[in-house]
């Protein structure tokens, strides 16, 4: 594809609507009781029920609604009551029953939202259509086996695993803003806990829908939809290969069909893979082995009490809680945990906004250093809490924090430890430290002054200044002491 001249790309806008497949953390699968577990042994955690054996009857399972009603809760979505589930019909092999338990008119869950940074900074908001219930299918593995060239396989561990599927409207406007959808949406999932997110193990999956039109066009042109790509990184990458390649068929006077296209990660490229004449036809009908399923007001608001502050209305309470930028604030929320121990390190601190500091100019470099996550830390925040603390009253320089860092990561030991081991030998010579408050004193007479006039809590400027000059080193009781006895000395002299 020949790359695109500017002033032409610019005549188009694109559309883009995003349907992304979620996998919940249910201890068995949706309809049987199977074990939910990714991998194993194939073919091991199946039952008549997901193998679609004649006769076999599926029960739907609780907690999956749950989940679900949690997910839909938190992208704003309105809960129906009673929802309905329905057959998919397709003949494929990884799908025993020869349809997917899904929900079609009546889907659980519909006219959410998210907000989502645009290009500007601005807050945009995204609609999404519905969230439904359904279950995953099976898997064929194609290589891997000997005689891999004239057969497939098929792994049925997979099928009947709880998923919710959730369709956004056509609001998303740049390859961009569907990233930063799908990264929110994760966010939200895994702060919730339905489900991992795992998208190497599939458990997020995304079909990306994209059309372009002239700019201040009425209606939209004709979307195809992407499939098979597994991070965001190359949905955005197949969007914007997408969006050329539509808006080079119709510079050229053709016309875009409508269609599912693959994404080759190795070529960079997307290829058809069947047009609207070879779609399926999936002849929905109501599920007759399943009962409406029924989500009362009572029952969600019981599932209501495990919604937790969600990523966005975190951020927004953190920045103002402790003061701190919109930059720290999502470095500080990056998961549910790591935000969850920094508040309560930072609550435990004298001064949180150390903590911070500490965190986002010490912490993060070195972990980034280390290539180490977050959760891989040596270093607790309850150690960066001690810490701060240390750095706070004086007792340890920045410099000698510093050392005591990388010593935690080249042992891979918590702050804490090395802290008592290599933590600076006390100055408790009181002549010693006499001699550095004389030092100080004679240096700072305007503080002098103040403190004779009767401003006290310049004692605290004496104290941080002789700390700074002994490098942590003098014993911070008898430091307070001796500063004190010598301004009252002064104050007394009427120096
Ligand atoms: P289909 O009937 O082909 O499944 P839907 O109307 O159900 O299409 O939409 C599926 C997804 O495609 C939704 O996420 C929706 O926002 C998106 N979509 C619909 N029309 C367009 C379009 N013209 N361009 C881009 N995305 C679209
Ligand atoms: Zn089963
Ligand atoms: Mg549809």
């Amino acid at each position: 594809m020949t790359a695109l001249a500017p002033e032409i790309l610019a005549k188009y806008q694109p559309v883009i609507g995003l349907e992304v497949h979620v996998q919940l953390l249910t201890e068995t699968k949706a309809f049987c009781g199977c074990i939910n577990r990714y991998g194993g042994e194939p073919n091991s955690h199946v039952c008549p029920v997901c193998l679609g054996l004649p006769g076999a009857l599926p029960v739907l399972n609780r907690h999956a609604v749950e989940l679900a009603v949690l997910a839909a809760k938190a992208i704003n979505c309105e809960i129906r009551e009673t929802s309905v589930f329905s057959r998919k019909n397709y003949f494929y092999p990884d799908l025993p029953k020869g349809y997917q338990i899904s929900q079609f008119d009546l889907p659980l869950a519909e006219q959410g939202w998210i907000d989502v940074p645009d290009a500007l900074g601005e807050t945009k908001r995204i609609g999404i259509t519905r969230l439904h219930m359904e279950e995953d299918a099976g898997k064929s593995l194609h290589d891997g086996f000997a005689d891999s060239v004239s057969r497939t396989y098929i792994d049925l561990n997979r099928c009947g695993t709880p998923l919710i599927e959730i369709v956004s409207e056509p609001d998303l406007r740049t390859p961009d803003e569907a990233f930063e959808y799908l990264t929110r949406l994760k966010e939200i999932l895994l702060y919730t806990g339905v489900s991992d997110c795992n998208m190497e193990e599939g458990s997020l999956r995304c079909d990306a829908n994209v059309s372009v039109m002239l700019k201040g066009a009425a209606v939209f042109g004709t979307k195809a939809e992407v499939k098979n790509v597994n991070s965001f990184r190359y949905i955005r990458a197949a969007l914007e290969y997408e969006i050329e390649r539509q808006i080079e068929v119709l510079e050229s006077g053709g016309r875009v069909v409508q269609e599912s296209r693959l994404w080759n990660n190795a070529e960079g490229r997307t290829y058809s893979m069947r047009s609207k004449e070879q779609a399926h036809d999936y002849r929905y009908f109501p599920e007759p082995d399943l009962p409406p399923l029924v989500v009362g007001s009572e029952w969600q608001s019981r599932i209501l009490t495990d919604l937790p502050e969600l990523p966005e209305a975190r951020r927004a309470r953190m920045i103002a809680e402790y003061d701190i930028s919109r930059q720290d604030a999502m470095t500080l929320t990056a998961s549910r945990s790591f935000a969850d121990s920094f508040e309560k390190a930072a609550r435990a601190a004298k001064s949180p906004k150390r903590v911070v500091s500490l965190i986002t100019s010490e912490l993060t470099g070195r972990l980034k250093a280390a290539n180490l996550e977050l959760e891989q830390s040596p270093v607790s925040l309850s150690g960066i809490a001690v810490a701060a603390d240390l750095a706070e009253s004086g007792e340890l320089s920045s410099k000698m924090l510093k050392q005591l860092l990388d010593s935690c990561f080249a042992e891979g030991k918590d702050f804490a430890e090395v802290y008592e081991r290599d933590k600076p030998r006390q100055i408790s010579d009181a002549g010693a430290i006499e001699a550095m408050i004389d030092e100080v004193i004679a240096a700072n007479p305007k503080q002098v002054a103040q403190y004779v006039a009767g401003k006290k809590t310049v004692a605290a400027f004496f104290v941080g200044n002789v700390m700074r000059l002994s490098k942590g080193q003098a014993n911070p009781a008898l430091l307070n002491e001796l500063v004190s006895k010598k301004l009252d000395a002064l104050a007394a002299n009427g120096a």
